[in-house]
């Protein structure tokens, strides 16, 4: 990275690649944590990052506003479950006062009966509730831990507190909810829901299962529904690697998210960070940057931060290389990475 970049940068207030992809849309991981233990995900037992290693709720503030600053338009909040961080209300409330077009949160929707009014109240705009299965049983099993009824009370928590865009999202695995893809889209339909089918990606190596026993791909999903309702394809540019459809009866729309069936690398216009700080310029790859390093170097100043900021625009790879053969390929888990 040469200084007259960074300076040519800095003008135009924009953080481009080397691509040339500009970079709108940051997702913010506020906690590794979570109450949940979904098999694709996590193992049975894992170990979480010691509290000091965390950014703290204002760190995360700050990294939240120098994007702004530098022209992202649209930040998510995820984790681990964002809602399980203590007083994370209080992050919320901050972000809503950037004026950001798109502020959204991707929860596992246990939390959201108590916090969903509020929320709302914050500003956030829309909200994605994960859902694998409608049945109480394999809803357990996927998520080890978690409670179907409360997802459901969560979800119908976040309808009353006004919210009216809610996606669902749905890792589908062969032999564990593949049976439940239209059962899914019809619950979709009849609470007025977006839903998106995410293919299992090789992050972290889960004990559960083989990732390649249970990958089942978004043609295949596709399949199933059309079974029952035929799809039409509808231009929803999201810059990420989803395709939207949409059924001639419902509002209702259906996303696939397909990593590795349909790359759609060359449009990528995000980056995440992770709980401990690290900005992550890929998904499928370890390219990253300490931006905790910086922030507690400099406690007092975001000009630091705002550099190391765009310097890391240079790391942007080009793409991802994730296989389906049951490797894996990046070593860390989706809930330190921020899904
Ligand atoms: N806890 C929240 C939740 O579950 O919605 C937010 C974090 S979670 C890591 C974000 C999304 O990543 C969820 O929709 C989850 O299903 C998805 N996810 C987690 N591990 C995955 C994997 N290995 N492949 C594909 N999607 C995954
Ligand atoms: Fe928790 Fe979300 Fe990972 Fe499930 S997918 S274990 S809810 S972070």
């Amino acid at each position: 990275m040469t200084n007259s970049s960074i300076v040519v940068n800095q003008a135009s207030q924009r953080l481009v690649d080397r691509f040339g992809r500009r970079v709108s849309y940051v997702r913010l991981s506020v906690t590794d944590r979570c109450d949940f233990r979904c098999v694709y995900c996590m193992t049975e037992k894992m170990t979480f990052l010691p509290r000091e290693q965390v950014l703290s709720l204002e760190e995360i503030g700050r990294i939240a506003s120098v994007f702004k600053d530098l022209g992202v338009e649209k930040i998510r909040l995820t984790g681990g479950e964002p809602l399980v961080r203590r007083d994370v209300m209080a992050l919320v409330d901050y972000i809503g006062t950037l004026g950001l077009k798109d502020f959204t949160m991707t929860t596992n929707g246990s939390q959201l009966p108590r916090f969903a009014k509020g929320l709302k109240a914050a500003g956030l705009h829309r909200l994605n509730v994960s859902l694998d299965s409608l049945d109480a049983d394999k809803f357990k099993r996927i998520t080890r831990t978690g409670d179907i009824e409360k997802v459901i009370a969560g979800i119908d928590a976040a309808k009353a507190a006004g919210f009216k865009k809610i996606k669902l999202n749905a890792v589908i695995m062969r032999g564990r909810n593949d049976d439940e893809v239209v059962s899914l889209v019809n619950f979709a339909r009849q609470r007025q829901l977006d839903i998106s089918f995410i293919e299992e990606m090789p992050l972290g190596e889960v004990s559960d299962h083989g990732r390649d026993e249970t990958f089942c791909s978004s043609d295949e999903v596709k399949a199933l529904i059309e079974s029952a309702y035929p799809l039409t394809p509808i231009s929803h540019e999201t810059g990420g690697p989803s395709r939207y459809y949409r059924m001639s009866d419902s509002h209702s729309r259906i996303g696939f998210i397909s990593p590795h069936s349909h790359n759609f690398c060359g449009d990528c216009n995000r980056v995440r960070v992770t709980a401990e700080g690290r900005l992550l310029l890929c998904l499928g790859n370890e390219h990253s940057v300490d931006l905790r390093a910086v922030l507690r170097q400099y406690p007092n100043s975001n000009q630091p931060l705002r550099e190391a900021i765009i310097a890391a625009m240079d790391l942007k790879p080009e793409k991802h290389h994730f296989t389906t053969d049951g490797d894996v390929q990046i070593v860390r888990f989706m809930n330190m990475t921020g899904g």
